[in-house]
């Protein structure tokens, strides 16, 4: 067990939930993290989702030194991006900031717990046509500070056609294959994952022409 797994099991065994959904989940009310999200439910705890979803992985995916001006001289800590995900369509991006890179990693995988959303995945591929859930349903795009990009659906076995820091959240959302395309100061990697997280979520909040009939 490495200290980071050691860290989630200590937050679990000296969990007191301060959340009715908390409260729920430790009852047994609520068993699945789907349930949480059909019934639109808002996670406040990280706990809830290291319960939930045991198989959680977390990687870091940037870490700044973030330096200001202040009255008692300069102050630097450090600024970390963290992703968490599933591999199977739940995914969350989140940041933190410390004196130390521990504690802005952790700070970080909080947040980023926090932030977990459902990106919905699908065979959006017309050289395709497979049906199964490897890559995109539709294009999307994303968009945060000066970047935009854009997911492009691809055939299965085409791999992730991304910068590190996309192929990193794809793959912990369990998107296998895809394009990506980028415009905009794309060299910033936290504005680069948050734009690829916005692109993720709103798989979801799109309409596809074939649920306009239904
Ligand atoms: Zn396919």
């Amino acid at each position: 067990m490495n200290s980071r797994e050691e860290s989630v099991k200590e937050r679990i065994e000296g969990w007191t939930p301060r959340t009715r959904l908390g409260k729920m989940i430790l009852e047994g009310k609520i068993s699945s993290i789907e349930e949480v999200f059909t019934e639109g439910l808002t996670i406040r705890e990280p706990e809830i989702v290291d319960v939930l979803l045991p198989d959680l992985q977390e990687e870091v995916i940037n870490i700044n030194l973030v330096q200001k001006q202040t009255d008692a001289g300069e102050k630097s800590r450090f600024k970390a991006i963290v992703a968490v995900g599933n591999r199977d369509g739940y995914v969350g991006l989140g940041s933190g900031k410390a004196k130390q890179v521990r504690t802005a990693i952790e700070k970080a995988a909080i947040n980023a717990r926090l932030n977990i959303t459902l990106a919905r995945r699908g065979c959006g591929s017309w050289e395709c046509g497979c049906g199964k859930p490897h890559s995109l349903p539709f294009e999307v795009r994303g968009k945060c500070g000066g970047v935009e990009i854009v997911l492009v659906p691809g055939p299965r076995g085409l791999g992730l056609v991304a910068s590190e820091a996309a192929k990193i959240i794809l793959g912990l959302a369990g998107v296998k294959d895809c394009w990506t395309r980028s415009f905009g100061s794309t060299r910033t990697v936290p504005s680069f994952a948050y734009a690829v997280f916005d692109a993720l979520r709103k798989t979801y909040s799109l309409v596809t022409p074939a649920e306009w009939v239904r």
